[in-house]
């Protein structure tokens, strides 16, 4: 097992969109045991393979570090595609292990309908709403290269742009170990 380093906020593997993955392999096997682990160290609920520096189609979930989520499971989502969206959209608080410091208020639709490879590369297919569903659509949206700050706009985006360019420099002051030579978009 292995802890790996975070790549920062406009990472280029962060910018990029991933690829699927072909077939179940034990390199991918230990990336996902590398990706759980370090997104526990880091007491992270979500973290995409890009975040790791990797880009492939994948993403790992773990919420039952949550006081009210005991019963969650660890889920892996390979190739994951949303497929369908429904309920009100949700103003809730977000943050990301690749955008230390940063929390920011976010909209989303609250429930979603997703297909993936499981750990086994199984299909499945999932109903998600609550926090979960938010995890999803965040994890998702870094395997297409996109940051929850990119949705902010006017006066918040722009406050926000210091902190973003300190985080690219790698001047953020996270307690877990970001990747220091990660190729940055400029
Ligand atoms: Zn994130």
């Amino acid at each position: 097992m292995a802890i790996l380093p975070i790549y920062p906020y406009d990472a280029q593997v962060l910018r990029e969109e991933t690829r699927d993955l072909e077939s179940p392999s034990q390199d991918l096997t230990q990336l996902i045991v590398d990706m759980f682990e370090t997104m526990h160290l880091a007491n992270g609920i979500g973290l995409a393979a890009n975040q790791v520096g990797k880009g492939d189609s994948l993403f790992v979930v773990d919420l039952s570090g949550m006081e009210e989520y005991p019963e969650a499971k660890p889920l892996v989502f390979i190739n994951p595609l949303i497929t369908d969206f429904a309920g009100d959209d949700i103003s809730f608080e977000e943050g990301c292990l690749s955008v230390p410091d940063v929390r920011e208020d976010i909209i989303r639709p609250e429930k979603l309908l997703i297909s993936y490879r499981d750990a086994n590369f199984e299909l499945q297919e999932m109903e998600a709403d609550g926090l979960l569903a938010r995890v999803i659509q965040h994890e998702y949206d870094h395997l297409e290269g996109i940051f929850f700050t990119d949705y902010l706009k006017g006066l918040r985006k722009r406050l926000l742009m210091p902190v973003l360019k300190k985080i690219k420099r790698g001047e953020s002051a996270a307690e877990y170990q970001m990747a220091a030579d990660a190729a940055i978009v400029e």
